[in-house]
């Protein structure tokens, strides 16, 4: 039997606490809720962490005993910590898997790993989103169908200021118009990481079926693969004897 994937959801969790109106759909927070369907899941354990904990809950015995991390965050980004943002990113460099979701595209830690702004459109009139499958083969869209659709949810539109995708599973299309990169897959070191749109917090999008199997799939996807004995990155290692004899 193989050890679970052990899962830590972060969030900035301030919305919930300001607004009445998401703490009544997020009444546990955002990480609660996503904490809660994939803690069911077998094979996967999970717990939380959030900003205004020590260290933003992000302490080196939480990272080191977590193999996929999950990002919310929103209106707060400039207030995590750069040692911290230093820290998520030698473990996604070493293995951890991060999992970025809808306004943490402008998180420090997805433009670090990005290196482009990250910076999109957007419009919130609570229109529809239809996400398109585009990646059929992919792990990350077991069970689903060709599509499925957010019926109310914020507009987010290209240009997508992202590095071009080691592998796009999913382009949005929203009613108003606008298509979207919604669903894309990177490789950083020995890290994987996966940016999903769905989740504007004024809307329940983290109880949808389809979003909640997507989420599930991404934890299994982005896992660290067990590579025994690679160096550590980002070290560069001096191999003076070579493999085979050289002539
Ligand atoms: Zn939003």
């Amino acid at each position: 039997m193989t050890d679970p994937i052990r899962v830590t959801v972060w969030n900035e969790y301030r919305h919930e606490k300001k607004s009445p109106k998401i703490a009544a759909i997020y009444p546990d927070g955002i990480h609660g809720a996503i904490a809660s369907f994939l803690g069911v899941q077998p094979g996967i354990t999970a717990g939380t962490a959030s900003l205004d904990e020590p260290e933003h809950g992000l302490t080196d015995e939480v990272l080191s005993n977590t193999d996929v991390l999950i990002w919310w965050g929103h209106m707060a980004h400039r207030e995590v910590k750069d040692e911290i943002v230093d820290k998520v990113q030698a473990r996604i460099l070493n293995g951890m898997g991060l999992i970025v979701l809808h306004s943490a595209h402008f998180s420090k830690i997805f433009r670090r790993m990005m290196g482009t702004a990250c910076s999109l459109k957007w419009r919130e009139i609570g229109e529809k989103n239809r996400m398109w499958v585009t990646a059929p083969g992919h792990p990350i869209v077991e069970g689903l169908g060709e599509y499925f659709e957010v019926p109310h949810t914020e507009m987010y539109g290209e240009f997508f200021d992202i590095p071009q995708p080691d592998e796009q599973i999913f382009i949005s299309w929203f009613q108003g118009g606008e298509v979207f990169r919604s669903g894309c897959c990177f490789y950083r070191g020995r890290g994987k990481i996966f940016y999903f749109q769905p989740g504007h917090e004024t809307f329940p999008i983290y109880y949808q079926e389809e979003v909640q199997r997507v989420i599930v799939n991404a934890v299994r996807w982005a896992a660290p693969v067990n590579v025994v004995g690679f160096r550590n990155i980002p070290d560069a290692e001096h191999v003076v004897e070579p493999m085979d004899s050289v002539p």
